[in-house]
Order: structure tokens, then sequence, then C-alpha cells
């Protein structure tokens, strides 16, 4: 309702001002977020001890239907009581943090959706004197799925379900920079199936997918849990494994992953035996990560080139 409209007469200075806060509590019960306002409880020495609420509005009381505790009135309670225990740590600190900087501050904080799961609220809290705080908050745990989700398709093959080449290439270049701090060793290797496209001629696309599927788990398997495997391309894999003991380390673990595709593949009604070959980087981390990618590719196209069904381990360890 506005002041100015006909038949509305003159207002004394009280209505008046009760007709804008029932205007601005009209607006705040419209909006989908969030909002409240908190007053600080001091200690004797003027610290904060807690929050209580001074007003919430519509959505807000909304957002605790998913609590456990049902509250009947949440307004003078404080913020455990309101909240719960999860996000009550969260906003006092994001509170606290508003009132002793004086300004607007945001944050993520976890709290409990409507349906009572665990979900995240991003929270814009802007101090009001010395005391106040007002807040807004809006369930951001959909939008945070869905960038996971998406953040998850960035960085992995679709197919195997693998880290795809852009993963593989981000964490080479962390592992590397681990392993010449740590002085540690590590190895990459690219592993490629031999005669690949027969299988899909033989057998169809779909028993070919359905293959490389089983031919990444089996080398995850035959792997110390720490191994990243990737998917670089088409039938070709890379493999990165830190804390390598030495060159012959690197070979007892390649024996292990060359047995187990020994193995013969049941693929629905298809029985099939495959061969690979690779090339094995045994490092220090010293070397740039795209140069041990461009000998590992070198090194697994010898194995190739040398009849294939093969593994060949190059160690750029100077021994002394
Ligand atoms: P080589 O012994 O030299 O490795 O020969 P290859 O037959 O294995 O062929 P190559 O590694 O050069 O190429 C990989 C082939 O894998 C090419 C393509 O026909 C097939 N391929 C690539 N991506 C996929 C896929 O996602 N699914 C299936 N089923 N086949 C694929
Ligand atoms: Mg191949």
């Amino acid at each position: 309702m506005k002041s100015n409209e006909p038949g509305m007469g003159n207002p004394s200075s009280a209505e008046s001002s009760q007709r804008q806060l029932d205007l601005i509590s009209a607006a705040l019960d419209a909006s989908e977020d969030g909002f409240a306002i908190w007053k600080s409880v001091r200690a004797d020495d003027g610290s904060i001890k807690d929050f209580t609420l001074l007003l919430m509005n519509n959505s807000g009381l909304a957002g605790l239907a998913g609590l456990d505790h049902k509250i009947e009135d949440p307004i003078g309670k404080n913020l455990v009581e309101v909240t719960g225990e999860i996000p009550a740590k969260g906003l006092h600190d994001l509170f606290e943090r508003a009132l002793t900087e004086g300004h607007g501050v945001k944050d993520v904080v976890t709290g409990i959706t409507k349906d009572g799961s665990k979900g995240s609220f991003e929270n814009t809290v802007v101090p009001f004197g010395r005391d106040l705080v007002f807040a807004t908050y809006r369930d951001v745990s959909a939008d945070q799925r869905e960038h996971k989700k998406l953040l998850w398709l960035t960085e992995h093959d679709f197919l195997t379900g693998m880290p795809n080449r852009a993963k593989l290439q981000e964490y080479l270049e962390e592992s590397f920079v681990m392993t010449e701090s740590h002085k540690s060793l590590m190895a990459f290797v690219f592993i490629d199936i031999d005669y690949f496209k027969e299988v899909n001629d033989r057998f169809g696309h779909d028993v070919g997918d359905a293959l490389l599927v089983n031919f990444v788990k089996r080398i995850k398997h035959s792997l110390p849990s720490r191994a990243l495997v990737a998917r670089i391309a088409g039938d070709e894999f890379g493999i990165c494994i830190q804390d390598i003991k030495g060159e012959e380390h690197v070979k007892e673990l390649m024996e292990n992953v060359f047995a187990a595709m020994e193995r013969p593949f049941t693929l629905g009604e298809i029985e099939t035996t495959i061969a690979c070959s690779a090339g094995c980087i045994v490092t220090d981390g010293s070397e740039p990560p795209g140069e041990i990618m461009r000998m590992a590719d070198k090194t697994m196209y010898q194995a190739k080139n040398e009849g294939r069904g093969r593994f060949i381990v190059q160690s750029l360890i100077k021994t002394t």
C-alpha cells in the first residue's frame, strides 16, 4: 500500500513508520532468499558469546522445516536453538567476522535443507551498528551438485569413468613437484592395446567399448591404489605411479599389469584375448612433465615396433 493513495488522509508519523515497516516486511516475505536479523550477546569483557534472533522472513522460517527439532517461535532464541548444531558454528564465525571487520562478508555454510538432508547455504552478512547483523541466505546445494557434475565431466572420460588427458596432465604436474621435493621417484607409463581395431571389426563397436571398460578395470586392480590411470584417447591410457623404488620395482608392477591382461576377457557371449604394449619412464621429477610424456609415448611405439605384447622401462635416474 502506498502512502499517497487517495482516501488515505494524512497519516500520523507513527502510522507512516508502521506502513513502511509493513512494506519492508512484505517485501522480505516475498523474497525466495532467507533473511534474518541477529543481535550479538556479549560477555562482560565485550567478547561475543552468542547471537539471538530478532526477525526472520517467511523463506527463512520455511527453511527451518528440515531441522530435527521443531521450534514454535524462533524469535529471541539463540543460534543453536534456531539453526541446530551443524550450521551454528559456521554462522557464529561469519556473524562475528562481519561485526569485527565492520563490512559485509560472504561464505558458504553447511546447513540442513528443507528435506532434512545436509546442504550448502550461501550467506551474505552485513553488520549494522555494534551488535546487529543482517543475514541473507539461500540454499545453493543444487548449484553445487550441478557444478560438481560439470567439473567431473570436464575431468573424466565418459565411457570408462577414468580421469581424462586434461586431468592426467594436471595430476602429473602436481606429482612432479611432489616427487622432486620429497626426493622420491615416480613412473609414467603409456599403454595401448595391440590390434584393437580388429576387436571392433570382429565383434562390433559395443564389444570394443566393453573391452575398454574391462581393460582399464584390470589395470587399476593390478596396480597399487595410489596409481592414477587415465584414458588418453581411443585405446591408449596413461598411468602415473608415485613413490617408486626404482626401475626393478616398475618392472614388477608392469609384470602384474601384463599378467592381468593375459587372462581372457568375457564380454557377454564373447570371450577374447588381447595383448598390449607399454612405454614406462622412471623419473625423479626434475624433467618437465611434457617431456616425460613424449618419452613415454616414444618408448611405447618402440615396444610396438619390437613386436608388440611387451613393455619397455627407461630410467632417467643417474646412478653415481
Ligand atoms: P596398434 O596395434 O598399432 O595399437 O593398432 P590398433 O588396431 O590398436 O589401433 P590404434 O591403437 O592405432 O587405434 C585405436 C583404435 O581404437 C582406433 C579406433 O578404431 C578404436 N577406438 C577409438 N576409440 C574407441 C572407442 O571409444 N570405442 C571403440 N570401440 N573403439 C575405439
Ligand atoms: Mg592400439
